[in-house]
């Protein structure tokens, strides 16, 4: 078997693309969709995919520079331990970080409730040419909200609404938005909490609230297959993706961006000046 019979990455991009029919109860964590290699195989993809990233970023960077107005925003949503720390250090850490704008949202500051939801979100849209990565998102409004009941019901639920229109209007504007929804097993995120509390050097990530958080999970399973029935749009689709192998869930988010960045069909900017001129330049000075 080859690398070309197991690695299509267009399999994964349509295999992780939430439908209709995407019941969050039955996603198989554990499994890795789109891609019938190992784990060696993968990690070797990751590396050389991360550099297809990295030169599509470096494009949209210099089109960004050049007076391109586009860019593309990356939303990772998922519950606790799912690893989006480590999606941002190891998928995103392989891009040049002056073509990154990240932002992570906790909770909201008095100053932020005093506003509308959005408010935050907007002020924090990736500029021209970057590529915007928000660690938890406005669906924590329709999630955590939700859950923990922080706003009255009629509130959360007009906010499936909002944040579409919100999204499309983003989108028109020029930015791409990839949403990816990322899942771990009640079991795998028992043994990630437990590694927490093992290592004096994972000892600062735990956060008590979390198991709390897990006995929830009934209630989060809803709020997430609602967030999936309503706000996966055709253009800002939600991606499932799974997140128990952290070496599949880092590839399947590469192969999402770079899927982004080449439907933009970028170029590089045409020089604004005469290249052999500026060689002659060059060589008499
Ligand atoms: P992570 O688990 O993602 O590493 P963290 O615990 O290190 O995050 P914090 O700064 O503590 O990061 O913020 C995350 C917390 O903020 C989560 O419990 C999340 O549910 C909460 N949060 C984020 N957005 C909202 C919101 N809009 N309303 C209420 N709570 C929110």
């Amino acid at each position: 078997m080859t690398k070309d019979d197991v690695f299509r990455p267009a399999s994964i991009v349509e295999a992780l693309r939430a439908t209709p029919e995407t019941r969050v109860a039955d996603i198989d964590t554990n499994g890795t969709p789109g891609f019938d290699g190992d784990k060696a195989l993968g990690e070797r993809l990751f590396a050389e995919r991360g550099a297809v990233l990295s030169d599509l970023q470096e494009m949209l960077f210099a089109e960004g520079r050049t007076g391109g107005t586009r860019s593309v925003l990356l939303i990772l949503q998922g519950m606790d331990t799912a690893g989006k720390g480590g999606m941002v250090r190891h998928v995103v850490g392989q891009i040049d970080p002056q073509g990154v704008d990240h932002k992570a949202f906790g909770v909201p500051t008095e100053e932020e409730k005093r506003h509308h939801f959005l408010w935050r979100i907007a002020k924090a849209l990736p500029r021209n040419g970057q590529l915007g990565v928000f660690d938890r998102s406005h669906y924590e409004d329709v999630l955590v909200a939700r859950v923990r009941s922080l706003v009255p019901e009629n509130v959360w639920r007009g906010r499936y609404d909002e944040i579409n229109r919100f999204e499309s209007e983003v989108v028109r504007e020029g930015t791409t938005i990839v949403k990816v929804a990322m899942f771990v097993s009640l079991d795998e995120q028992k043994k990630r909490l437990a590694e927490r509390l093992e290592r004096r050097d994972k000892h600062w990530k735990y956060d008590p609230s979390d198991v709390s958080e897990r006995a929830l999970w009934p209630q989060y399973q809803q709020a997430y297959q609602d967030m999936l029935d309503r706000t996966s749009t055709d253009e800002a689709p939600w991606y499932v993706v799974p997140c128990d192998r952290k070496w599949y869930s880092r590839l399947a988010v590469t192969e999402l961006l770079i899927d982004a960045f080449e439907r933009l069909d970028l170029d590089w900017p045409e020089p604004t000046f005469d290249i052999e001129t500026e060689k002659r330049r060059l060589a008499e000075s």
